[in-house]
This record gives structure tokens, C-alpha cells and sequence, in this order.
């Protein structure tokens, strides 16, 4: 049985003042294996003051000095590669495929970040006047479970770069992972008080953040539902927020694509994650014509697909971190069934042999109206909708509807026409012709998949502060 009693506050493990204790529970066999003793509001005060005391001498800082850390965080990243990936796998049942694919995003996010602070103007000549660009203060960064510790490194390498100190409150679903990552800052040798991270729950802990005066911006990552509810409590002190939001991405294919190649790479983006990502790629809009041939490739792709163990190379699609989130998603497919959408492959209950963890089985409802819950709703789990599309400007129309804007792809021979689509469409990133990561890209939501931007540049920015002198 494992024991994860400690948090993170003043550059010390510590002993929380909090004393709920939760389970851990495996999401491949539903057993417990090992209990979390919880951090409380205490816990968080305690933590935000070694945040703003750190904050009088983090913030002044050089770049050099900035820049020194960051690559000392890059190698204990590195040193500790394996058991970040692991760690993954064995928590939330992150595929092995994914996890290691995180891992490596992480150390590629550090190293883009340590460029960009290389030639950023903390001090810009604006009209007649000097802008200074100063770290915003003590940053709360509120984290889901689906991909824990991407977020945290993005995040805080970000606010190191920036000169901010910074209290984490990672999801009660993710203190395996948070312990690994809590060391590699641990080692990475920033002074006490920088980074600390605390247990706990969203309603206690999370609420703490949210309402501390201490805390001068949240970053946050996690359902628009709770993005709400923090953006409200955030403004009684005036916080900045950034908000990192949910998604139901559309993936045009046009007609000019070769489906042999394309229909299996947009299944692999909404199976991404085993379909719990927040870019997955969850609604595939297809030429009308072409229909049946991209139903017949899609099944095929699907039944060569290997839901199962996360641990094993060839696992597309591993289970659901837990069972409320399986049930959630067993929840969407009796809907979409109700809704009168086409079943293609998949459906209800668990694949045969996997009936002890949170399994579902890769499922594809096909023919489905845009209006319909299961293409407007964020299900989080593996299953897409594939929806007929008439020409160009109905496919624009159908990706365009919908609440969210995080993310697009498009699928074209001709990357042109590709661009000039992606020109027309309401989402903070746009993929033609593959899955990728641009770690110096701006990555964030229009509509209610967010506000703000992560990563590179845009993301730096969003944790300083312009201060105008003139005269
Ligand atoms: P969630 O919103 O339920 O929880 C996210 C975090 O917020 C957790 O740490 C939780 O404890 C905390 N929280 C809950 N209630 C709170 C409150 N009242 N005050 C303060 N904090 C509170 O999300 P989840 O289920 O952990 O993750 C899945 C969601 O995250 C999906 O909607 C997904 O789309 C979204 N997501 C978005 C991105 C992105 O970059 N846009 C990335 C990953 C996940």
C-alpha cells in the first residue's frame, strides 16, 4: 500500500494540517492501492505566504539566474523520464503511447521556454514611454487529472520564466504523479518558497486559491464548469485568470483526402488519451458522398485497435480514470443511442475480459446531427461522431457550431484550401493534415473553451504585468 502523506510547502515535504484521507484506486482492477492524507485551507494559507515571501527576491531575479534554474528543472526532468511515464500509466491509466509522449512534450515545453526568455523584452520602448514588464506575483494553478503533470511543468516553467512563485493544486486523483514532480522541483534547487504544491479538494483547497488575497493570477485547467466558478470568486480581488477549458474539436476531412490515410489519423486524435483529452478531436465531419467509405475504413481501423492494459506498447485505448468517469461515458453512449444516432462499432458495457477496470469499448456513432447531445456535450472518453457534411461552407457551418473553440483539424490534399479554412474557424489551434505540438505556439480556447493563452510568448505575457513610465 502506498502512502502519500505528504505535501509540498517552503521547499520542505511536510506533514499536511488537513487529515482527510482518500483512497488510491487502481483504474485497471478498481483495487486500492495506497491512501492520500489530504491538505486543508490551512495548508494552502501556509502555502500561499511562502509563495509571497519567496516572491520579494524570485522577483528580482536576472533572466541568467531565471534561465539557470529552468535548465537545472530540464535535467532532473530528464534524469527522472521513466518514472514520470510510468507513474502515469499505473495512476489514471494513461496509455503507455501517450505518457511517454507527455514525458517528452515536457522537457520539449522547458526547453522552448528557456528560448524564449533568451530574447524577451522585459523592457520595451512604447511610443514616447518605457514598458517594464513585471512578474504578476503569487500564481495559484489549479490542474486536471487527464494530463497532470504537462500542465504543471507548462505552467511553472512559464511562471519561472516570468520571475512569479507559485502555489499547485493538482486534481485529488493525481498525488502519485505530483509526488514525482514535486521532487524533480525539490531538485531542481529554486529556493524554498518558489513552488509548492498541495493536495486536495477542489472545494476546499481550490476554493482557498481562488478567494486568497495573496494570489495575484490563477491559471487553470479543468472543465468550463468549475472555470465558471473560479472565474467568479477570482474577480472579488481582481485576479487575473487564465482559463484553460473544455473542447468538442471538429475534424474536417475534405474531399480531396486520401481516407485510407486520414480516417485512421482522426480516429487516433479522438482516441487521444484514450479519448480524455481536451483537444481530442471528438467530431469528424465527413463529405456527405464519401460516407460509406469512411464508415467501412473507420470500423476496420477500430477493430484492429487495442483497448486494454495502458501499460502494453500497443494500447490505443486504456480505461477511464475512474468509475464515475466511466459511467459518465456509458451514460453518452445510451444517449447517443437514444438520439437515433448509427452505432458503427462499440456500444455499452465493458469489452469482453476487461471487466474488472474502467474499460470501455472504442465506440463510433456515425450519421449524427450536429445538434444532437453526444456532438455538442464533451463525453471525455472514446467516442466519436462522425457527421455527413453537404460542401465547404456546411462543413464550416457545422464546425463553427458549438460552444466551445479549442481546438481543430483539417485533413486536405491541398494544404492552400486547407489554410483558407482554417482561417474561417473559431478555435485557438488548428492541426492540417496530422496530429502535433508547437510548444512555442499559443495554445487556448475561443468561446467558452477558455481565456488566455498558454505556452511561448503569448503564454509568458500572460503572467507579467505592463507598467507604462512616461516623461
Ligand atoms: P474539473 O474541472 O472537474 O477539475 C479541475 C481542477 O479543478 C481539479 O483540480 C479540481 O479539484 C478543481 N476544482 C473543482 N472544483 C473546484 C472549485 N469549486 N474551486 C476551485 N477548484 C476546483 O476537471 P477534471 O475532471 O479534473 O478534468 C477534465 C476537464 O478538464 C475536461 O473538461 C477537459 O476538457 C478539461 N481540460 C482542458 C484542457 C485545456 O487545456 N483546455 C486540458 C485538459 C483538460
Amino acid at each position: 500500500m502506498k502512502a502519500i502523506n505528504k505535501i509540498y510547502v517552503n521547499g520542505e515535504f511536510v506533514t499536511p494540517n488537513g487529515t482527510e484521507v482518500l483512497d488510491i484506486i487502481s483504474p485497471v482492477t478498481n483495487q486500492k492501492t495506497g491512501e492520500v492524507t489530504l491538505g486543508d485551507e490551512v495548508d494552502t494559507r501556509n502555502a500561499v505566504t511562502a509563495a509571497k515571501e519567496a516572491f520579494k527576491t524570485f522577483s528580482k531575479t536576472t533572466r541568467e539566474e531565471r534561465i539557470a534554474y529552468l535548465e537545472k528543472l530540464r535535467s532532473v526532468v530528464s534524469s527522472r523520464a521513466k518514472d514520470l511515464t510510468d507513474i502515469m500509466v499505473e495512476e489514471y491509466g494513461g496509455t503507455f503511447q501517450f505518457s511517454a509522449m507527455v514525458t517528452q512534450n515536457m522537457l520539449n515545453d522547458i526547453s522552448a521556454m528557456i528560448d524564449i526568455l533568451k530574447d524577451f523584452d522585459f523592457e520595451q520602448t512604447v511610443g514616447s514611454s518605457k514598458v517594464y514588464l513585471q512578474p504578476v506575483g503569487v500564481v495559484g494553478i489549479i490542474i486536471p487529472w487527464n494530463m497532470s503533470n504537462g500542465f504543471i511543468v507548462t505552467k511553472l516553467s512559464t511562471a519561472i520564466a516570468a520571475g512569479c512563485t507559485a502555489v499547485v493544486k493538482p486534481s485529488e486523483m493525481s498525488v502519485q504523479q505530483t509526488q514525482v514532480i514535486a521532487e524533480c522541483f525539490h531538485n531542481a534547487g529554486l529556493p524554498k518558497g518558489v513552488i509548492n504544491f498541495v493536495n486536495g479538494l477542489g472545494d476546499v483547497v481550490g476554493a482557498e486559491i481562488t478567494r486568497n488575497p495573496d494570489i495575484s493570477k490563477i491559471a487553470f485547467t479543468g472543465s468550463t464548469t468549475v472555470g465558471k466558478i473560479i472565474a467568479k470568486g477570482a474577480v472579488d480581488s481582481m485576479k487575473r485568470v487564465t482559463l484553460e477549458l473544455g473542447g468538442k474539436s471538429p475534424n474536417i476531412i475534405l474531399d480531396d483526402a486520401n481516407l485510407k490515410e486520414t480516417v485512421p489519423t482522426a480516429i487516433f486524435a479522438a482516441y487521444l488519451n484514450s479519448g480524455q483529452a481536451c483537444a481530442a478531436g471528438t467530431r469528424l465531419l465527413v463529405p456527405e458522398s464519401k460516407l460509406e467509405e469512411v464508415n467501412e475504413i473507420a470500423k476496420a481501423t477500430v477493430q484492429n485497435i487495442k483497448v486494454g492494459d495502458p501499460k502494453d506498447a500497443d494500447t490505443v485505448v486504456g480505461p477511464m480514470v475512474s468509475k464515475k468517469q466511466y459511467e459518465r461515458v456509458e451514460n453518452y453512449i445510451r444517449i447517443g443511442l437514444q438520439e437515433g444516432a448509427t452505432l458503427l462499432i462499440g456500444g455499452e458495457g465493458k469489452p469482453h475480459g476487461l471487466e474488472d477496470g474502467n474499460f470501455v469499448k472504442a465506440t463510433i456513432f456515425t450519421n449524427v446531427k450536429n445538434n444532437m447531445r453526444i456532438a455538442q456535450e464533451e463525453i471525455f472518453g472514446p467516442v466519436l461522431c462522425i457527421i455527413p457534411y453537404k460542401n465547404d461552407d456546411d462543413a464550416m457551418a457545422i464546425a463553427n457550431d458549438t460552444t466551445y473553440g479549442l481546438h481543430a483539424y483539417i485533413f486536405s490534399a491541398d494544404k492552400e484550401r486547407a489554410y483558407r479554412m482554417a482561417s474561417q474557424l473559431d478555435a485557438g489551434r488548428v492541426c492540417i493534415n496530422g496530429l502535433s505540438h508547437d510548444s512555442k505556439a499559443p495554445f487556448g480556447g475561443f468561446k467558452q473553451s477558455g481565456i488566455g493563452r498558454e505556452y511561448g510568448v503569448f503564454g509568458l505575457e500572460e503572467y507579467l504585468e505592463p507598467k507604462a513610465i512616461l516623461g
